[in-house]
């Protein structure tokens, strides 16, 4: 069989802009945008918020799986075939680069844009993925949801004790009550810097050695069940809002001897601003190789800009055999 001239990995906006991109550019992509399983679905993190009211163009707010359905429409409107598998081996050694799917598919493709985002780090403790889903007050990420009318005037927690919690903590004092952040040490691993700034916040209470056993309520968080880590003792706090600020983990186990990875997971990308990885031929975009800005409107512009590298690398290199 013919090499599929752009291969893109994922379904979240990095990936779905690429495919938008490359089919407009008539290179007819071929996404795979996952199988989906009981923690993972095709779609991305959006599939997981409830109303994204930061990505420009949508004045009222838009659902996130509303968002990512239409950026797929948008894909399929153009030259775009899609396959509900996952990529679970790939051989970049050499072009045409050879890709395994989770549905026993061998796929040669003269181009891979990869696109297949990070995981928020979850605690895994009773409630908390159920009000997670639902929109029920537990979420990953204060800057895509802490604005939300529900958390205004409310105590929220933030679990965690890295930069991401001191910054998310930092972030939810423009619309709490009360901000207490929960962290299983009496020490923050976040540098000096964000520590001082969440120290001097007047609406910052800090629980130390705790850690959160149980998320209640039922449409609706109503509070947390705490375990002291010193004394074991339990205890309930009444909170209008929980952030899970533990990390994230980044898609990219298939990856592993194929493509450089930073020590923490994310796709290395040697030049800045470009999507080149240390394969030529092979681009990365979205949170996949962005473990810090993590946002879905960077996510989409890094997939453009993978789509237009793509195309640029075949304009100069031609199809390999
Ligand atoms: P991180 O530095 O890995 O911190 C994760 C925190 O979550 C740690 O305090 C850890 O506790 C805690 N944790 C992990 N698993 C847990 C669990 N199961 N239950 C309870 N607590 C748990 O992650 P991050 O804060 O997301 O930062 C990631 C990277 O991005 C870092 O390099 C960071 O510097 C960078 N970043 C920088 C900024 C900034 O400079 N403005 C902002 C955000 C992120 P322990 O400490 O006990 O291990």
């Amino acid at each position: 069989m013919k090499p599929e001239t752009v291969v893109i990995i994922g379904s979240g906006p990095a990936a779905w802009t690429a495919a938008i991109y490359a089919a407009r550019a008539n290179l007819k992509p071929l996404v795979f945008e996952g199988a989906g399983s009981r923690t993972m679905i095709p779609g991305g993190q959006l599939m997981f918020t409830t109303d994204v009211e930061n990505y420009p163009g949508f004045p009222e707010g838009v659902g996130g799986i509303d968002m990512m359905l239409d950026f797929k429409k948008q894909a399929l409107r153009f030259d775009t075939r899609v396959l509900t598998e996952d990529i679970v081996q790939v051989d970049f050694s050499r072009r045409p680069f050879r890709l395994h799917s989770s549905g026993g598919r061998d796929v040669r493709a003269q181009t891979v844009v990869v696109a297949t985002g990070a995981n928020a780090r979850w605690l895994g403790v009773p409630g908390e993925e159920r009000l997670a889903q639902s929109g029920g007050g537990v979420s990953a990420c204060a800057v895509c949801d802490g604005a939300l009318p529900a958390f205004r005037d409310r105590i929220l927690a933030v679990v965690g004790g890295g930069d991401s919690a001191m910054e998310e903590a930092l972030y939810l004092t423009k619309f709490a009550s009360e901000v207490l952040l929960i962290h299983r040490r009496d020490e923050l691993r976040a540098s000096r810097i964000m520590q001082e700034r969440a120290f001097a916040s007047d609406k910052i209470r800090f629980l130390w050695n705790r850690t959160v056993e149980e998320v209640l309520g039922d449409d609706a968080i109503t509070g947390l069940r705490l375990r002291d880590t010193v004394t074991g003792e339990e205890t309930e706090i009444e909170v209008g809002g929980m952030f899970v600020a533990i990390g994230h983990i980044p898609n990219t186990g298939f990856l592993r001897g194929q493509l450089d990875l930073k020590d923490n997971g994310y796709v290395d990308m040697p030049t800045a601003w470009r999507t080149e990885t240390n394969v030529p031929g092979v681009f990365a975009a979205g949170d996949v190789m962005d473990d810090y800005y993590r946002q879905a409107v960077s996510a989409a512009g890094t997939g453009c800009m993978a789509a237009l590298d793509a195309e640029r690398f075949l304009a100069h290199h031609g199809p390999a055999d």
